[in-house]
């Protein structure tokens, strides 16, 4: 098998398909393949899995039944057609990626399978796709070094980064029951309000909602109880990336978040994409582990030749489409764009020191890397960063401005990897609307 991270055939340029819309620029050509789960949009069919091409998805449980493959790759498939993915999460990196190489010959311009297109190919337009595996658990970090010194200078003006986090990739436990697929919309919520000086709390809807611009990482083989992952095998258990919007009331984090960190506050809404990007997708985007000089080096266990090239340059962006622009028939504005190559720590590390105590990780156990924002002020990946804690508003134009989110924005995700000589995948969008919060 071929090591974790390197090209192969599957991601040749020159590659074309026999679904044309795979050929144009666009998120889904024949060198991304990511999985999901999907059934027609309007009937009640069993979900199930299948690929992104073009403006197409490829129905995995509709070619399972042709039986194209043999060995790896038929096994890939088998697991790759289920309700969901853990299954195929679970069985590790070796058939993910027969199958992988597999979908890259079948789907192949002059590919005999071409012939079966009616049978195979659902328009993405007429597909509901569902959450791509049952989260058991979910953890978010806080990865950025920029995000957390922003923030942190927010409460903290002289001491905005805490001295933990050069050595520890620090993470909470997040809420797996309120991750949702995107496209789903949710209500804003409620939670305790803190007014300032002596009043005493109230209960109310949030007045400052925030998204946070992040990737989710999910697990793939899980790891043995008790039993740290090491680095070097680190990335065996990744399976692959989604975006993840981490939405967050700022106003219930401040009161709520001393002395045990993040809870209401975060967990009553996680949008992610439906797209699962692999790990063999992105082996051309990798790139250096970039650490200014005289920053200390991890722990050996957080340390090693692979990890130093284990960073992913993906392109992050937010845009935000409000009720306004929407009936005037105006498109979303771009609010930021950031890399995932800035991050401090890789998805490895992460990984690896979420299990260097033993903690178990199952297949399907979804990693957030934390807000990723960029070096520059403008490359902030929430609201609380761009408009300087809510003192700035942001100007989108046509007379509208945001501190934080209103009833009817709908904030949309989207992602993808440049580079000169390799053709362009991306991640699709993870994108929902904040609706008015119930009544009390
Ligand atoms: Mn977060």
């Amino acid at each position: 098998m071929s090591p974790v991270g390197a090209t192969d055939a599957t991601h040749d340029p020159a590659l074309e398909s026999w679904v044309p819309s795979a050929n144009a620029p666009g998120d889904f050509p024949l060198q991304n393949l990511p999985f999901g789960v999907f059934r027609r949009k309007g009937t009640s069919e069993e979900f199930r899995g299948g690929v992104a091409i073009g403006d197409q998805v490829l129905d995995l449980a509709a070619l399972a039944a042709r039986t194209p493959f043999t060995g790896p790759a038929a096994a890939g498939l088998a697991l790759a057609a289920q309700p969901s993915l853990n299954a195929l999460m679970g069985a590790g990196a070796a058939p993910r990626r027969a199958l992988r190489v597999a979908l890259s010959q079948a789907l192949r311009r002059g590919a005999p399978l071409a012939a079966a297109a009616d049978c195979l190919l659902v328009p993405q337009a007429h597909a509901e796709l569902d959450m791509p595996a049952r989260v058991g658990d979910f953890t978010d970090f806080y990865a950025s070094i920029h995000h957390a010194t922003a923030v942190g200078r927010l409460f903290r003006p002289d001491n905005p980064l805490l001295p933990n986090y050069k050595w520890i990739p620090i993470a909470y436990h997040g809420r797996a029951s309120s991750i949702r697929v995107s496209g789903v919309d949710f209500p804003r919520p409620r939670g305790q309000l803190k007014p300032a000086g002596d009043a005493p709390p109230v209960l109310g809807a949030t007045q400052r909602l925030d998204y946070e611009l992040e990737l989710g990482v999910y697990v793939g083989a899980g790891s043995i109880p008790g039993a740290a992952v090491p680095l070097r095998e680190a990335e065996d258990h990744l399976f692959g990336m989604c975006l993840l919007n981490d939405w967050s009331a700022r106003d219930v984090q401040a009161w709520e978040y001393q002395p045990l960190g993040p809870f209401l506050a975060k967990n009553f809404a996680t949008t992610v994409s439906p797209w699962v990007v692999t790990l063999e997708a992105l082996a051309p985007f990798r790139t250096a582990l970039r650490r200014p000089d005289g920053e200390p080096a991890p722990l050996p266990y957080l340390d090693g030749p692979e990890n130093r090239s284990g960073a992913f340059d993906i392109g992050l962006e937010v845009w935000l489409e409000t009720a306004t622009m929407r009936r005037a028939g105006r498109p979303a504005v771009r609010l930021s764009h950031s890399s995932f190559a800035d991050s401090w720590w890789t998805a490895a590390q992460m990984l690896t020191h979420h299990s260097v105590n033993g903690c178990k990780l199952r297949p399907g156990d979804l990693l957030g890397t934390g807000t990723q924002s960029g070096p520059a002020p403008q490359e902030a990946g929430s609201l609380l960063e761009l408009t300087r804690g809510g003192r700035e508003p942001l100007e989108l134009g046509d007379g509208e401005s945001r501190t934080f989110l209103e009833d009817g924005d709908r904030v949309i995700l989207r992602g993808g990897c440049e580079r000169p000589g390799v053709r362009h995948i991306g991640f699709g969008e993870a994108s929902a609307t904040v609706l008015p919060a119930l009544p009390a």
